[in-house]
């Protein structure tokens, strides 16, 4: 059935033939060129009765919007291709289950100062934009993303800049949005530099899927630029191995060779990513692009997301197929955010089977039984280290 999931293709110019390189490569070019309306989808494709109505009704709740780049990745022949389940609208999205909020994590309740998320001790969530090269469909922040919906963002740069300078216990930002990626490279570099005036600042991150749906965004002189305000680390976002293509691989390789350590975080979709094969052949691919899967979120209970989310059994499922079936570097964590704003739960399987004072009882990847001893004098002299 998923024949190949691991060959990185190339897609262009896909639907866009009289395109040349040149154009095609820039990345101006792409946003210029995005959809971003039913009329543009569908003189491009055929769209079934739920996708028609739901881009009709995006307008009003999250914008249509995907990069030539992605839409390529698109099956059109396929209305369950797991790319199209990601950025084409559905109906179901106007659907609100039991449990579903605008602002799922409860960000809003959390930020001294607009713009800037502060849950955790020593780290902060930087919103620096409200827009995205193209928006996925389950995106937990679609209250104030993408410029559709009743909410707005309004940041407050210079006074978030303050409440860092101030807060000496911030030693780690990650900068997301919206996608931080879409910035200039100057405007960009004005942030990075201002946080790396700040001493306690030891730690910057960026939150970007701009390498998937636009890897000519990831530009020479783009990586240049983050190079100079090391230790910067980034996350991208990929669901499926299907985006990891021939552009993506060397977008990311160029990070890589800049000395930009990268993470994925991966949602766990229903019809996109939700199958033991797939997630396998995922994080063995992101491997192969110096990638480190980094976490695996259970979806956010956002507003609209019910045909999307897959039963907690799934997941664990995933997980304990991957766990020491497979490269440890590949296997990410999986988490809930936990909703009203406890933050990222860890979720595993458990492999601890039975424990009381004199022994632990577990069960390895493959189900066979281990006895770890527990009793004091037992227990020193089997920690020490080889
Ligand atoms: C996810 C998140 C972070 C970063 O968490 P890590 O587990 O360190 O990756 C920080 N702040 C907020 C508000 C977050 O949602």
């Amino acid at each position: 059935m998923h024949t190949n999931l691991k060959a990185f293709r190339t897609h262009a110019p896909g639907c866009w033939p009289d395109v040349d390189a040149t154009q095609w490569n820039d990345w101006k070019w792409q946003m210029k060129n995005r959809i971003t309306s039913l009329a543009q989808l569908e003189a491009l494709m055929q769209l079934t009765p739920q996708e028609r109505a739901g881009t009709i009704l995006s307008g009003s709740k999250l914008a249509l919007g995907i990069t030539p780049h992605f839409f390529n990745l698109i099956d059109r022949e396929d209305p369950l291709c797991p790319i199209r389940r990601q950025v084409i609208p559905r109906l179901e999205e106007t659907r609100i289950a039991p449990g579903e909020l605008a602002d799922p994590c409860g960000e809003d309740s959390r930020m001294p100062v607009p713009g800037l998320v502060h849950r955790y001790p020593d780290r902060v969530l930087f919103l620096v934009t409200d827009r995205c090269a193209s928006y996925c469909r389950y995106c937990t922040r679609s209250r104030v993303v993408s410029g559709a919906g009743e909410q707005e963002l309004h940041i407050e740069f210079e006074e978030a800049f303050r409440y860092l300078e101030t807060h000496t216990e911030v030693r780690d930002v990650l900068l997301s949005g919206g996608d931080p990626l879409l910035l200039s490279d100057d405007r960009l570099e004005s942030i990075l530099r201002r946080l790396r005036s700040i001493e306690h600042i030891e730690f910057l991150r960026i939150g970007s899927r701009i390498p998937i749906f636009m890897p000519q965004r990831v530009t020479p002189e783009l990586c240049r630029m983050l190079q100079r305000y090391h230790p910067l680390w980034m996350s991208v976002h990929v669901n499926h191995p299907r985006e990891l293509t021939v552009e993506v691989k060397e977008a990311l390789g160029r990070l890589a060779d800049h000395g930009v350590p990268l993470g994925n975080q991966s949602v766990l979709l229903s019809g996109v990513n939700d199958e033991v094969e797939i997630m396998k052949a995922l994080v063995q691919k992101l491997l192969i692009c110096r990638v480190r899967p980094y976490y695996i979120y259970q979806l956010d209970l956002i507003l609209g997301s019910s045909h999307l989310q897959v039963p907690l059994s799934k997941g664990l499922e995933i997980m304990e197929a991957l766990r020491g079936h497979t490269t440890g570097y590949a296997v990410p964590q999986y988490v809930i955010d936990a909703p009203g704003g406890g933050g990222k739960i860890p979720i595993n399987p458990d492999y601890q089977i039975y424990r009381d004072e004199e022994k632990l009882v577990l069960r390895n990847y493959e189900g066979k039984m281990f006895e770890y001893p527990l009793k004091n004098g037992v227990l020193k002299e089997a920690a020490v280290p080889c």
